[in-house]
């Protein structure tokens, strides 16, 4: 972050604005517009300047700057065309430590201007730190269309009712999950609809049936194969109203920073041939998390009921009476598939899937090979590169043909993806050395073929 967003109080501050112009007088309304007290100062002060300080009981100077001009502000704005003035006010503010923004310098700045979007008390603050005022203001316009105007309403209202909220639920996490329900209901419905008296009815019927819970709730949540566009919006939801977040090695980092920011969060990376937390531990942990009233998100790379062990998770869960809910992801074969441009399956080439994993369960026997090996049938493997070339040696064996095709994807749908094409007999030998970086999954079948005149994603890949 180049900026702490952060927000003001400037009720009854005296603010200094230097400049007399346009810009000084849009920067003058949006100060009183939060309640500052306004000086302005400049050899000339536009008309309509003149008649906004006039509103709002704000001061004015006709004369150049002067360093005396900074007594008793708490902020101070340079508006001027003047770029020695601009870079006076900067500097005698800054020897100040006095917050100063000097319209369009960055770098005169210590402070910087968001665009907003203004649905008081409700006040949302965009900024790309100046790289990009544009893009801000594109993305302030998509945030106006889709934010109710009664969204300012909702919050002064839920604002009135905060004593009682926190008389009925001392527990905060109670409490949250109390608005959580009401800020997606039938209250905010009738405030959308204008019919707040009505609104306020319900809430306090709403307090009256509360009874505070103290049993949290699990939500088993695949995050998909790397790239956070796959996400459901399902999972995103979960993930921000989320107390702790639970998670391991498999889920990317850009789609942790989607979680609610002030979640814990539990690493419970497991990294081949060294698990971090052993499953029963993990187990025990989501059931003992929801017993303290937690919210838990267990977060898992793809699918939660593919090679997962979602299921052994939430069989704790249901024996412990621990209320959860199971939210599906993309899978690492759906999504690696698509970003390399590699159907699963092809009228012509192929009439089934088959998803396999090569990480067995110790003393389990080897793969079943007769099963897997039919021309017309596409092999997806779950697994790191260790064993890769055992398996493609095992298919050769028992009867697979050896120009088969297989792509490795590794890193599938992130940026950092990397796709490796051979054949069963090559493909272990292309591997070996690459560099390639984990997790890799790998599609054998006839549809691989297809890649070169589908691939979309990235067209440079080896
Ligand atoms: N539940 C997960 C799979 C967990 S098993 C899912 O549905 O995708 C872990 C294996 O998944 C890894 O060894 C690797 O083979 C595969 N995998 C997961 N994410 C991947 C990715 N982004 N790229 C390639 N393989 C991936």
């Amino acid at each position: 972050m180049d900026y702490l967003p952060i927000f003001l109080n400037l009720r009854d501050q005296r603010c200094l604005v230097v400049g007399g112009g346009d810009i000084a007088l849009r920067k003058t309304s949006m100060l009183m517009r939060a309640g500052a007290s306004v000086h302005v100062v400049a050899p000339a002060i536009g008309e309509a300047l003149l008649a906004k300080l006039a509103e709002g009981e704000g001061s004015f100077r006709v004369g150049p700057y002067d360093e005396q001009d900074l007594a008793g502000a708490a902020l101070v704005i340079a508006a001027t065309d003047d770029e020695a003035v601009n870079r006076q006010v900067s500097a005698d503010c800054r020897a100040r430590h006095l917050p100063v923004n000097v319209v369009d310098n960055p770098p005169l700045c210590s402070f910087i201007f968001p665009s907003i979007v203004d649905r008081s008390p409700l006040v949302i603050a965009v900024s790309s730190a100046g790289q990009s005022p544009v893009l801000a203001r594109l993305l302030r316009a998509r945030l106006e269309t889709t934010i109710p105007a009664a969204y300012g309403r909702l919050s002064s209202i839920c604002g009135e009712f905060r004593g009682l909220a926190k008389q009925v639920f001392p527990d905060t996490n109670a409490r949250r999950g109390f608005w959580e329900h009401e800020l997606q209901g039938r209250f905010a419905e009738l405030v959308y609809a204008g019919r707040e008296d009505e609104a306020r009815v319900h809430l306090r019927a709403a307090f009256a049936a509360a009874t505070p819970s103290s049993v949290g709730e699990v939500y088993l949540v695949g995050a998909g194969p790397g790239d956070p566009d796959l996400l459901t919006f399902r999972a995103l939801r979960l993930m921000q109203q989320a107390d702790v977040v639970v998670h391991d090695r498999l889920v990317s980092k850009p789609i942790l920073d989607l979680c609610r920011r002030d979640a814990d969060f539990i690493y419970v990376g497991k990294a081949r041939s060294h698990h971090a937390v052993p499953q029963e531990d993990i187990n025990q942990l989501l059931v003992r998390l929801a017993g303290e009233g937690k919210r838990v998100c267990r977060l898992k790379g793809g699918d939660p009921f593919i090679f997962g062990r979602g299921g052994e998770e939430i069989e704790e869960l249901a024996a412990a009476g621990v209320p959860f809910q199971v939210v599906p992801g993309i899978t690492a074969a759906s999504g690696c598939a698509a970003y390399a441009g590699i159907p699963l399956t092809h009228r012509d080439y192929a009439q089934s899937v088959r998803f396999v994993t090569g990480h067995l369960k110790e003393g389990s026997p080897e793969l079943p090979w007769a099963e897997l090996i039919h021309e017309h049938q596409t092999l997806v493997l779950y697994m790191g590169l260790t064993g890769l070339e055992h398996i493609c040696q095992e298919l050769v064996r028992h009867g697979m043909a050896a120009d088969m095709p297989v792509a490795l994807v590794a890193q599938g749908t992130t940026p950092q993806q990397q796709v490796v094409v051979g054949t069963v007999a090559d493909i272990a030998g292309k591997v070996a050395g690459s560099g390639i970086q984990a997790p890799t999954l790998t599609i054998i079948g006839r549809v691989v073929e297809l890649r070169d005149r589908l691939n979309w994603f990235r067209p440079d890949d080896a």
